[in-house]
């Protein structure tokens, strides 16, 4: 008996998004244990261990998620086509008043096999019942950063959530290895979070040296309250405090100027790109190019379902690619190999996962994705040409086509069955939770 299992995945293309674009048209990738131990092309790599022949599909890494609110699944389709604030104070916050542990953990239970559907294998989270969601994460075999929300207010699950978010990290700490879930701190955002929340949270992050999940600049009118209340942008605020001094990934980050693009790059603060909730909300338009050119590190995240609907990250990226090539009025921008790096190897960065996930190389974590090449959006498909594959994956490419799963080199999902998760029992669970919500909240 072999201690580790070992497999070799033959019969596929593999993408490896690598530092040298590295691809193999014919390749072979052999996994042990929860690492890739070689790729290469198939006359390269010997078979070892079990033969997985994959009838050509198309080998990438994992997306990465890297911003999102999976209790909000339970929330899908309830209020659309409504103004921000009717959307908050009519729809959402009734119903989140409503959530328990129970119901979250139902939601997150949804959202996993909804992110597993659409090849997303690393999701960060932000969101209250910390506690009761992060074992539903860690039992979906992904991998998960969980962002335990800090938030001023008295929340749904606690009338102090910054004690429930230090205690929630102060737990899960130091299990990442066995859990796949990396605790981290979530304060909301300026306009929900005071000053001294912000510099304790800033103080324990670095303290454990975990993220900081936040939002930024995702509203004008966010800016605007944040100035009239402290004279200063979002940014210039947070940095005042030396919350920006810590490893921060902000969502949003729409409503930047120079100083605060200036800011972002000299503390290396990581920014999430939501474009469908953004565009659905009226919320703006990231500012990418510029970003860029200020050499801040860009990755993407769909956001809860509640502002997008659907966790398909394939969708959201070509979505998001064409909504700055129309503002930009230049079809150059943001090309499709960008586009694959941004939902892989950059989402990667963001969460300082890039070690060990984020392309296939020996040594890092075997998360992965097969896309099946039969679907019809991938035909043809010119296995020889680099920037053929980058544009199926970024243009032609949706959830629905990812085949296959594996996480730390453990299969999730085969030939489109979820193997980690009781589907039948999580689609029956949501479905009572969210008519449970939908009862109890007083709508208007
Ligand atoms: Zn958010």
């Amino acid at each position: 008996m072999q201690k580790t299992n070992t497999y070799t995945l033959t019969n596929c293309t593999i993408l490896t998004v690598d530092g040298s674009d590295r691809f193999f048209p014919r390749g072979r990738m052999t996994i042990e244990g929860n690492q890739i131990l070689r790729v290469g092309h198939e006359h390269e790599i010997p078979l070892a261990g079990e033969i997985v022949a994959l009838d050509g599909g198309l080998v990438l890494p994992g997306l990465v998620n890297t911003h999102t609110h999976s209790h909000s699944s339970l929330f899908k389709n309830q209020a659309d086509d409504l103004t921000l604030m009717d959307w908050l104070n009519k729809a959402m916050w009734p119903m989140e008043a409503h959530l328990n542990a129970q119901r979250a953990a139902a939601a997150t239970a949804l959202s996993c096999m909804e992110y597993i559907a659409s090849g997303i294998t690393t999701y960060c989270d932000q969101f209250y019942f910390a506690e009761a969601i992060a074992p539903v994460a860690s039992k979906s075999g992904l991998r998960c950063m969980l962002g335990a929300t800090i938030f001023e207010k008295p929340s749904v699950e606690t009338e102090d959530s910054f004690a429930a978010a230090i205690a929630f990290v102060e737990h899960w700490l130091g299990r990442e290895e066995e859990t796949l879930v990396y605790p981290c701190l979530g304060p909301h955002a300026p306009y929900s979070v005071s000053a001294a929340q912000f510099v304790r949270a800033a103080e324990f992050c670095r303290k454990h040296d975990v993220l900081l999940h936040t939002h930024i600049s995702e509203t004008q009118d966010e800016n605007d309250q944040i100035l009239a209340k402290y004279g200063k942008t979002p940014t210039q605020w947070l940095e005042s405090l030396g919350v920006l001094e810590n490893h921060v990934l902000a969502a949003h980050s729409i409503h930047l100027d120079e100083a605060d693009m200036r800011i972002y790059a000299k503390r290396n603060t990581h920014a999430s790109y939501n474009p469908v909730s953004n565009l659905k909300l009226v919320s703006g338009r990231m500012p990418y190019r510029a970003l860029r050119e200020h050499g801040v590190q860009v990755s993407i995240g769909t956001d809860g379902a509640q502002s997008n609907n659907s966790m398909d990250l394939l969708r959201d990226l070509r979505t998001g690619a064409l909504i700055q090539k129309l503002a930009e009025n230049d079809a150059t921008l943001f090309n499709a190999r960008e586009m694959v790096r941004l939902a892989t190897i950059e989402g990667a960065v963001a969460l300082r996962l890039d070690g060990q996930i984020g392309s296939l190389e020996p040594g890092k974590r075997a998360d992965y994705i097969v896309l099946d090449t039969k679907s019809p959006r991938l035909v043809p498909l010119h296995r020889e040409s680099l920037s053929n594959l980058y544009s199926t994956v970024a243009y032609s490419a949706c959830g629905a086509d990812v085949r296959n799963m594996a996480v730390n080199g453990k299969w999730v999902m085969k030939d489109r069955e979820i193997l980690t998760m009781d589907c039948d029992s999580v689609r029956n669970d949501a479905q009572e939770a969210s008519e449970y919500l939908v009862l109890h909240s007083a709508r208007a």
